[in-house]
C-alpha cells in the first residue's frame, strides 16, 4: 500500500514537472531551415516551447511563401511569370510584388541607377544563382550586346503602376527582373510581423547576409559578429544590438570566383555590365527595417564609398560599415559596431 502511494506520488510530480518544463520559456530556442539559397536561423527568448515552436514555424512558411512568388530561378513563381511574358505590354503584377518593385525602383533612383532590380538579363549571363556555380566570365560580346539593349531604353525599362494599377511593362529583352538584393530583406521582416504577431517579442533572425533583431535576449543585447570578408574564420567588427535593428552585409566573397587572378562576384554594376569594383569589399548597414538595410547594403557596394555615403543620407536612422580592398574600414558615427579586426 506505502509502495504503491510512493509510486503514485512520484508519477504525480513527474507530471507536473514535465508540465512545468515544457511551460517555461526556453532561452534561447535556435531553428534553421533552408530557404532562399541559404540557411535561415531563428533564435527566440523568453517564451515556451510550444509558442516558439508554432511562431517559428509560421514565420519559416512566411519566407517560404514569399520565395515561391519573388525568385527568379522558379520557373513558375510570379515574378518567372512576368519575366517570360511578352516584352511591351502591360502584365498584371500582385500588390505585394508590385511593392517590393516600387521599393526596388525608389533605390534604383536614389543611387542613380547602381542599384538595378532589372538587370535579370545580366545575371543570367553570369548564373551565379545556377548549380554548379560558374568559374569563367560570360563572352565579352554577350555583355556589349547587353549593355547596348540597355542604352536603348528608356531609363531602366521598367513601368509599374501609373494610369494602370497593379500592372507592370518591361521595355525590350534588355530588361527582367532580379529581387535578389532586396526581397531577402522583405521576408525577413514580413517574418518579423509574423513572430510579432505570434506573441514572440525577443527574437533574431539570421538569413546568410541580413539580420534582424527583436528585443533583446533576456534583458541583454543580441551579440553579433560580421564576418572578415578575407577570413572565413574570422571575425572583422562585433555588434550588441537590442530593439528594431536590422543589419544587412553584401560582400564580394559570398558567391564568387577567381579567373586569371581576377575575382568576379555577384554583385554587378549595371554601368559595366561586370562584378562592381568600387574599391569596397563589404558593405554593412544598419536600418530600422531589413527591406531598407538589404537594400542599401547592395546598392552601397555598387556605388563604392564617397556616393555610397552621399546615398544612405536619404535614409534617417541608417548606418553604414564599409570595408575597403585594401582592408581598411570606415564606419558612420551611428553605426553600433566594434572593429576587432586590427588596425
Ligand atoms: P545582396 O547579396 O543582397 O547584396 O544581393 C546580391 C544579389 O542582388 C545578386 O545575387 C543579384 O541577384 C542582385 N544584384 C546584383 N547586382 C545588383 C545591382 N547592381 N542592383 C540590384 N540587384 C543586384
Ligand atoms: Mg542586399
Amino acid at each position: 500500500m506505502k509502495g504503491r502511494l510512493a509510486l503514485l506520488l512520484t508519477v504525480a510530480l513527474l507530471a507536473v514537472a514535465g508540465w512545468w518544463w515544457q511551460d517555461r520559456p526556453v532561452r534561447p530556442r535556435v531553428t534553421t531551415r533552408l530557404l532562399m539559397g541559404t540557411l535561415v536561423e531563428i533564435s527566440t527568448w523568453g517564451v515556451t516551447e510550444p509558442v516558439s515552436r508554432r511562431a517559428v514555424g509560421l514565420a519559416f512558411d512566411e519566407m517560404a511563401r514569399i520565395e515561391d512568388r519573388m525568385s527568379r530561378m522558379r520557373p513558375d513563381s510570379e515574378l518567372a511569370r512576368i519575366n517570360q511574358a511578352q516584352r511591351g505590354e502591360l502584365q498584371p503584377i500582385s500588390a505585394e510584388l508590385a511593392q517590393v518593385v516600387a521599393r526596388g525602383l525608389e533605390m534604383g533612383r536614389l543611387s542613380s541607377g547602381a542599384f538595378d532590380i532589372g538587370l535579370a538579363p545580366l545575371s543570367d549571363l553570369w548564373g551565379f544563382s545556377l548549380e554548379p556555380p560558374p568559374t569563367r566570365p560570360p563572352p565579352p560580346e554577350r555583355i556589349a550586346d547587353w549593355l547596348a539593349q540597355r542604352a536603348r531604353q528608356n531609363g531602366n525599362g521598367i513601368a509599374l503602376g501609373g494610369t494602370a494599377e497593379n500592372k507592370i511593362r518591361l521595355e525590350n529583352a534588355g530588361v527582367g527582373l532580379d529581387l535578389g538584393g532586396i526581397a531577402k530583406g522583405y521576408a525577413v521582416e514580413q517574418a518579423v510581423g509574423i513572430l510579432r504577431r505570434e506573441g514572440v517579442h525577443d527574437a533574431l533572425i539570421n538569413a546568410g547576409g541580413d539580420m534582424r533583431i527583436l528585443g533583446s535576449k533576456g534583458g541583454k543585447p543580441w551579440h553579433v559578429g560580421l564576418r572578415d570578408p578575407r577570413d572565413p574564420q574570422g571575425v572583422a567588427a562585433i555588434l550588441d544590438l537590442l530593439g528594431e535593428v536590422a543589419l544587412s552585409t553584401s560582400g564580394d566573397y559570398e558567391r564568387y570566383f577567381m579567373a586569371d587572378g581576377v575575382r568576379h562576384h555577384h554583385i554587378l554594376d549595371p554601368k559595366t555590365g561586370q562584378s562592381a569594383r568600387a574599391g569596397l569589399i563589404s558593405v554593412s548597414v544598419q536600418a530600422p527595417d531589413a527591406m531598407t538595410a538589404d537594400g542599401l547594403s547592395t546598392a552601397l557596394f555598387v556605388l563604392g564609398e564617397q556616393a555610397g555615403l552621399e546615398m544612405l543620407r536619404h535614409f534617417p536612422g541608417c548606418e553604414a560599415l564599409l570595408i575597403r580592398a585594401d582592408g581598411g574600414h570606415f564606419q558612420t558615427p551611428g553605426f553600433i559596431g566594434r572593429w576587432v579586426k586590427g588596425p
